[in-house]
């Protein structure tokens, strides 16, 4: 293992429990249990009856719903977050499984009410919704019986939850489990290393370029040992999504995710169209890089290449600074915030083997505050993934003012504050900086995750799509997906960036096939629109901070589009997503024009 800046910063649990063996972790568990039971017996059948409840009988009910799924959530995060932390750890395994059951045995007995209610008629659905008693919940009422249609009957939906725990819950796990405990053996100055996934995917960004192409092979041929595994666990996940589909009556794979996203499908297929059309971007850029690394053409392992001169190394203190200093030039508000996560260890930066990859912000409920992981490689790009996290770790902070089903947001727009704090502190390192082959780095480093984020992101959901729709035809085999894989890929890079063989493997360790099907495009949503409400910022200045703030404390309260009605934003509008792409573009003529200055 290579040691980092961020050794020893590991997140402090304690404020959920005190340890895995915490016997307030039985004490939670059984009293949810009970009170699930003492809520079914008090509104089972008094939901569903003729007319409709009374308004104060719903609202008992869901006060009394949220306070159980609140409670169970302290427990079921606490367990997520123990084995994201370190997966290989058998008392973690079995916690989570443990909780798991449990959870599932609860909700399985609180699973009439939800059900009661969307058997009402529309037309009592609808009184009650826009009952003056019921306001603060009509959101989560009118968004619950837009499911209407897909729901099973009560004893169906109890036997998929169990069944889900041994089935597709269990192939996530194994999933889990088989990339957090991957090591990849590489020679690095005469010494053979074991890394991990993180850190092989780290090696990509380092200046050398027999290194990048060594870690790519490397990588590529290691996920290639466990493609029959991995492929099996993909292929039957789709299988049983297409199940699940057939049973429940969507028409097409992305329909339940458009429902949770609150978002119709026609503005995703605009908003996809518009990025394709825009791919050209991507290939004057690739061009560009190509020139700057004095390369005929750039291949896949070279597209995150470092050019101009890097801000590197960057140390976890000075991550801690810059952002904090730029979160600070926005609002005080978010610099206080994201001073608690430094200051009470909320964060969990350090590199461990056992430790899940990448990088996510867990917001339990409004009574807990969020935590953060994240795998600190000591580079600019980490820094930005910590001002990602910290963003949706303002956002989980600020709506802790709504109640527990008013808390959530979709995906939709559960990207906007992360990738916001992340312009912020990027706009905050390029004002700072006079020299330009720095703001090259700079500029070029943001231009490279927005393209990871809209056009990458873009072409993951045409990989599912296309996936999906192959799959209605029978089991799919390593072969026939890595086809798949390339072919997407090929339209994104065209003949700017050289394809290789082994990228076949590329969609393997992609955690978002895996346990959120669809996922992706809310990448591309998040990225463009922050591009236009960050631009709106520069317009508004301080007179925006308000109102930005408000969307965040508002949460899940009502659909994105109500929500950022007020900021002024449409997004059926088609000139809307090509706005996006014009902030994108406007950030490549900038590489171009220092390019110029600097004379290369
Ligand atoms: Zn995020």
């Amino acid at each position: 293992m290579t040691t980092h800046s961020a050794e020893g910063i590991r997140w402090d649990l304690t404020d959920l429990f005190s340890s895995y063996d915490d016997p307030r972790i039985e004490v939670t568990l059984n009293d949810c249990h009970h009170r699930a039971e003492a809520f079914a017996r008090r509104f089972r059948g008094t939901i569903n009856i003729p007319g409709g409840p009374p308004p104060e009988h719903l609202l008992h009910g869901l006060t009394e719903l949220e306070e159980i799924e609140e409670s169970m959530s302290r427990v079921a995060n606490y367990s997520s977050l123990l084995y994201a932390a370190d997966s290989l750890r058998a008392e973690y395994q079995d916690l989570e499984q443990r909780v798991e059951q449990r959870v599932t045995g609860a909700r399985n007995l609180l699973l009439f009410f939800e059900l009661e209610w969307l058997e009402l008629n529309d037309e009592v659905a609808e009184r009650l919704i826009h009952h003056l008693t019921l306001k603060p919940y009509s959101h989560y009422l009118k968004n619950l019986r837009r499911f209407r249609p897909h729901r099973l009957s009560e004893s169906e939906e109890k036997v998929v939850n169990e069944k889900d725990n041994t089935g597709r819950n269990a192939f996530g796990r194994l999933f889990s489990e088989i990339t957090s405990s991957l090591t990849f053996s590489l020679e690095q100055e005469g010494k053979v290393k074991e890394l991990t996934l993180s850190e092989m995917q780290a090696l990509l960004h380092q200046p050398d370029r027999q290194l990048r192409k060594t870690a790519w092979e490397t990588l590529f041929e290691g996920l290639s040992r466990h493609g029959q595994v991995l492929t099996f666990i993909y292929d039957t996940l789709i299988q049983d999504h297409l199940t699940m589909d057939r049973l429940r009556h969507y028409p097409n794979p992305m329909i339940e995710r458009h429902l949770s996203n609150e978002i119709d499908a026609e503005a995703v297929s605009r908003m996809m169209e518009v990025t394709e059309a825009n791919y050209g971007i991507a290939h004057d850029y690739f061009r560009l890089k190509a020139s700057l690394l004095r390369l005929p053409r750039i291949a896949l392992y070279d597209q995150y290449a470092p050019v101009g001169r890097e801000l590197t190394p960057f140390n976890f203190a000075q991550a801690q600074q810059v952002i904090l200093d730029a979160f600070g030039a926005f609002t005080p508000v978010f610099r206080d915030i994201a001073n608690e996560f430094f200051a009470k260890r909320w964060i969990d930066a350090e590199i461990r083997k056992g430790k899940r990859g990448g990088a996510f912000c867990a917001s339990p409920s409004p009574q807990l505050h969020p935590y953060i992981l994240c795998n600190y490689t000591d580079n600019l790009r980490d820094v930005m993934t910590v001002a990602h996290e910290l963003g949706h770790g303002l956002h989980g902070t600020l709506s802790r003012k709504q109640s527990f089903l008013n808390f959530d947001t979709p995906l939709t727009t559960a990207e906007t504050a992360s990738v916001f704090g992340e312009m912020l502190v990027f706009d905050y390192l390029v004002e700072r900086q006079s020299d330009p082959q720095v703001r090259v780095a700079l500029i070029a480093g943001k231009i490279e995750d927005a393209f990871a984020t809209v056009f990458r992101q873009n072409v993951l959901t045409r990989f599912e799509q296309i996936v999906f729709s192959k799959r209605q035809a029978g089991r799919l085999t390593p072969q026939a997906i890595g086809h798949l894989w390339i072919n997407a890929n090929e339209k994104y890079y065209g003949d700017a960036v050289e394809m290789l063989e082994g990228y076949s493997w590329g969609w393997s360790y992609i955690p978002h096939f895996i346990h959120t099907r669809f996922y992706c495009y809310s990448y591309v949503f998040g990225e463009l629109l922050v591009l236009s409400l960050y631009r709106m910022y520069r317009e508004q200045g301080k007179d925006f901070v308000p109102r930005y703030l408000a969307l965040l404390e508002a949460g899940g309260s009502d659909s994105p589009e109500a929500l950022l009605r007020p900021l002024g934003v449409d997004f059926h509008d088609p000139e809307f997503w090509q706005k996006g792409f014009d902030e994108i573009r406007s950030l490549v003529q900038r590489v171009e024009k220092l390019v110029e200055q600097i004379g290369q």
